[in-house]
Order: structure tokens, then C-alpha cells, then sequence
């Protein structure tokens, strides 16, 4: 029987982030994190049945209790995706034994094949050889990392060289977002905003080109990502995204009301077709099931 309710929640740093990407859709501004209520947090995501955790935002490996954060989330079964600009986590040893054991998945950006474009989208000059470093010392896990690029009328053209870089690190994933002007990110709609056929017409092309690659590609337009999870800042605040046409976030209360997860599936219905298989070898069957 198919499942019919969102396995994965979105844990979000949403106080500062090092980077300024334009197009970003995390509000920042709330307080600092605490490591407690980070903690709590995780657990009330795994109390409500949910079975994955992508922690992203500005930017998780900022926090000195990442790793325990990490640990915990692990220890309840949960499977573990970390998104990361990739300026905060240190190249060490320890930092490869906390990937290899508590993370299934570690995202980083990449949003340009030369170094004008990646760093012209993510606004930092540098970024692009920062990541290429980080990519190049998460060699041996590779079968860890996930590229991730948003794709706006910005760089769309350099669409097809990227996929060759990017198959050239050979990461288990490479997830194609389309620029969505929601939240924060539609002040740049006249810079990035990219019409759907264009977005489609082109990553058709990508498609081809990773038809016998190792690399799974994941193509994810805008409105693909409506109704599939909860976002939860680490207040515990709980937000989906606004129904079609509208671009906005929507509140749904606390992650530790009683109702919360009445809220959720109120909104919420289960992952999208192409990031299922991130994080299907670990579904659990349910009574429903
Ligand atoms: S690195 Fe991520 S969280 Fe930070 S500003 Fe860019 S898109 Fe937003």
C-alpha cells in the first residue's frame, strides 16, 4: 500500500547564515539556537512518526553541538540528510568519522561550472573553489554526497557544461531545484524567475546525458515541492508551503502541540516522486501498511 503521509520533516536554521544567496527562502532573523530545544526537537520529529530528517538553514555545521545533534538523530533511527554551504565544517578526521557515522546523506551546493557563475549565484566570491576543496576531501565518501543546484534563468545556460562537472565527482545524487520565488526569495522573481517549459526543456537534456551514470539525478520543479513536508524552525515553529498559485509559508503551530500531527497531515500529504528514493530504503512498514 502506498504511503499516504510525509516521512520527512525539514529541521531549519533560520537565525544567520555566512552566505547570501539572493534566492534563499529561509527567513532569518529568530534567535540563536539552543542546543536542548534542538534536541527536544528531534525527538518530538521522531515521537511523530516521522523516519527521515534533512537538517538544513544557515548553516547546521556553524553549531558546535551539530555533532550531538547528529548522534541523537541517528539513535532514533532516523535517517540523517544535512544540507551545508560547506565554509563551516573543518577538512579533519573527526569531522570524516562524524559524516561516516551519523550522516546518510550530506548535501552541498553547486550552482555554476566555472567559477563566474557559482560564485555570481551564491554571491560569494571564492565558494566555487571552496566547494571543489570540500568535494575533493569528501572523496571517500562519496557515496554520501548530494549536489545541489538551483537552476534560474540566471544560469540555465550553463546547464549542460555542469552536468559533466558534476558527474565528475561522481556524488550518489545530483538534485536539479528550479528556482521558487517563495518566501524571502521573490525579491529577486525579475533576476532568477525561470518559466517551467524552459526549466523542463532543459533538464530533459541533462536527463539524457545521465541516462548509464552511477549518479542518481533528481529533477525537482517548483511546484513538485508543495504539500510533501512540514518545515520546522529551530524554535520548533512548523511551516508548508501556501497552496498553488501562491508563493508563501504558511504556519501551522508548534512541533510540540498536542495536534501537531493533525496539523501536518492536514497539509502535508508524502514525498515527491523524485526524492522518494533518497530515503525509501528506510521506510518502516507501519500498522497501515
Ligand atoms: S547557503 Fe543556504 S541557507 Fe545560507 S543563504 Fe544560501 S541558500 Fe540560504
Amino acid at each position: 500500500m502506498p504511503v499516504t503521509r510525509p516521512l520527512r520533516a525539514i529541521l531549519n536554521f533560520a537565525h544567520r547564515c555566512a552566505m547570501n544567496c539572493e534566492w534563499c527562502y529561509v527567513p532569518f532573523g529568530e534567535v540563536p539556537a539552543r542546543r536542548d530545544l534542538m534536541l527536544s526537537i528531534v525527538e518530538r520529529i521522531a515521537e511523530l512518526g516521522f523516519t527521515s530528517i534533512t537538517i538544513g538553514g544557515g548553516d547546521p555545521f556553524q553549531y558546535r553541538f551539530l555533532p550531538a545533534l547528529l548522534l541523537r538523530a541517528k539513535s532514533l533511527g532516523l535517517f540523517v540528510h544535512v544540507d551545508t554551504h560547506g565554509k563551516n565544517i573543518k577538512q579533519s578526521e573527526e569531522n570524516i568519522l562524524l559524516i561516516d557515522s551519523a550522516v546518510d546523506l550530506l548535501g552541498l551546493p553547486l550552482d555554476g561550472s566555472t567559477q563566474e557563475v557559482h560564485d555570481q549565484m551564491r554571491d560569494s566570491k571564492g565558494h566555487f573553489d571552496l566547494v571543489s576543496r570540500r568535494l575533493n576531501w569528501l572523496g571517500p565518501l562519496c557515496s554520501k554526497v548530494k549536489l545541489n543546484t538551483v537552476i534560474s534563468a540566471f544560469n540555465i545556460d550553463d546547464l549542460v557544461p555542469l552536468s559533466h562537472l558534476v558527474a565528475s565527482y561522481v556524488p550518489s545524487r545530483w538534485s536539479i531545484y528550479q528556482y521558487w520565488p517563495v518566501g524571502p526569495a521573490v525579491r529577486v522573481v525579475s533576476k532568477h524567475e525561470i518559466e517551467d517549459f524552459i526549466f523542463h526543456r532543459e533538464t530533459e537534456c541533462v536527463r539524457e546525458i545521465y541516462a548509464n551514470k552511477s549518479t542518481i539525478l533528481e529533477i525537482n520543479s517548483r511546484d513538485s515541492r508543495r504539500d510533501t513536508y512540514p518545515i520546522i524552525h529551530h524554535d520548533g515553529e512548523m511551516f508548508v508551503h501556501s497552496q498553488a498559485p501562491a508563493n508563501s509559508f504558511v504556519p501551522i503551530g508548534s512541533i510540540f502541540a498536542s495536534h501537531a500531527l493533525e496539523n501536518i497531515l492536514a497539509s502535508c500529504i508524502t514525498e515527491r516522486h523524485a526524492a522518494a528514493d533518497r530515503y525509501i530504503r528506510y521506510l518502516k512498514p507501519t500498522a497501515e501498511q
